[in-house]
């Protein structure tokens, strides 16, 4: 195991009054560990700076790096062999890289080898601003969807049904953008699922959250799936850095919190998920998407070491996936 590789290492496993850490084990089937979500990091970089980006993405985010179709190609593989049920790319926004942001290539090619390679393997599931850069991808898309069909689907994150809410978090036009690109993908047959943060919406209940959005596409097909609690904000914590202070404090969650959460640790993510990321020029597995670039929780370089014990003790293992209603990244549709 690589050098870098630490979880739990330097996280307190006992309280100073005696409680547990709580812990969530892998899911196992057949006797073995088994994976039904994989995650990609695609990098941090993004057209897009929004205000609230859990990854500070940006034009000029480099952080977390693209990962390149050869490289994932191995990982892919050995995914399939832990049984995984759905490979999910985010970000960042896939579709671009520096050539396309640069306008020196119109196409994330290495993307699309990557899509085209998963979807032989699971179902598959972007997670896309819908803005610009998508478009330059529609006869791929439309080509993989006929191939594929209801195994490549795209969450696109729309902020509001009410444009200037959307545009206030992702920049002035971006709204309009978006709702076009989902319009268009409707058309060619996809189910675009549309993705919002309900802390960030006006509208309080499910039926009127649902009813706005769909008056925004009347007689299309879209879902609308609600992400309950936020993730903190990326740029906060690189501000709190740049000012010398601790961005990733450690949070003491418990082993009983699971039972007076009521949130089972099978519900969790770590429990059938994990995240490639390639940061410093490595691959590098992650419990999740919700946590990156954070060394306390890398759980190796190979998906079979990855699959083992994971201790709760990130501020979002809290604040994102057992607070209130709880959250995970898979989401229902409402
Ligand atoms: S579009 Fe997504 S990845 Fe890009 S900056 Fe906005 S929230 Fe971050
Ligand atoms: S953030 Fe959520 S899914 Fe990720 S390790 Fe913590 S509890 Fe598990």
């Amino acid at each position: 195991m690589n050098a870098r590789t630490s979880h739990p290492d330097g996280l307190t496993l006992t309280s100073q009054d005696g409680a547990l850490r709580g812990y969530v084990d892998p899911q196992r089937r057949g006797g073995r560990p088994s994976l039904e979500d994989l995650w990609v990091m695609q990098g941090s970089l993004c057209d897009l700076k929004c205000k609230h980006c859990y990854t500070a993405s940006s034009p000029q985010n480099h952080r977390l790096v693209q990962i390149r179709f050869a490289e994932l190609r191995p990982h892919l593989e050995d995914a399939a062999r832990f049984g995984v049920q759905r490979i999910c790319f985010t970000g960042g926004e896939p579709f671009v890289n520096q050539d396309v942001l640069e306008g020196r290539a119109a196409r994330n090619e290495e993307f699309l080898a990557s899509l085209e390679c998963a979807l032989g393997i699971a179902p598959v599931e972007i997670l896309t601003n819908g803005r610009r850069y998508i478009r330059n991808h529609f006869e791929a898309l439309r080509s993989l969807r006929a191939r594929h069909g209801e195994r490549l689907r795209l969450r696109i994150t729309l902020e509001s049904p009410e444009p200037a809410r959307h545009d206030g978090i992702r920049g002035k036009g971006t709204f309009a953008q978006t709702v076009a690109t989902v319009r268009d993908l409707a058309a060619m047959g996809f189910v675009p699922v549309l993705t919002a943060e309900r802390p960030l919406l006006a509208l309080q209940t499910d039926e009127e959250i649902r009813e706005a959005y769909r008056a925004l596409f009347d007689g299309l097909a879209v879902e609308v799936n609600l992400i309950e609690n936020m993730l903190e904000s990326g740029h906060e914590l690189t501000r709190l850095q740049q000012a010398g202070g601790a961005p990733h404090p450690e949070v003491f969650v418990t082993a009983n919190c699971f039972s007076i959460l009521g949130k089972p640790p099978e519900s969790l993510m770590c429990h059938f998920s994990r995240c490639i990321q390639k940061i410093d020029g490595e691959l590098r597995y992650y419990p999740c998407p919700v946590i990156y670039d954070d060394r306390r929780f890398e759980l190796g370089v190979t998906l079979a070491e990855s699959l083992r014990r994971v201790y709760l003790a990130h501020k979002n293992c809290y604040a994102y996936c057992l607070k209130g209603r709880g959250a995970t990244c898979r989401t229902q549709a409402i």
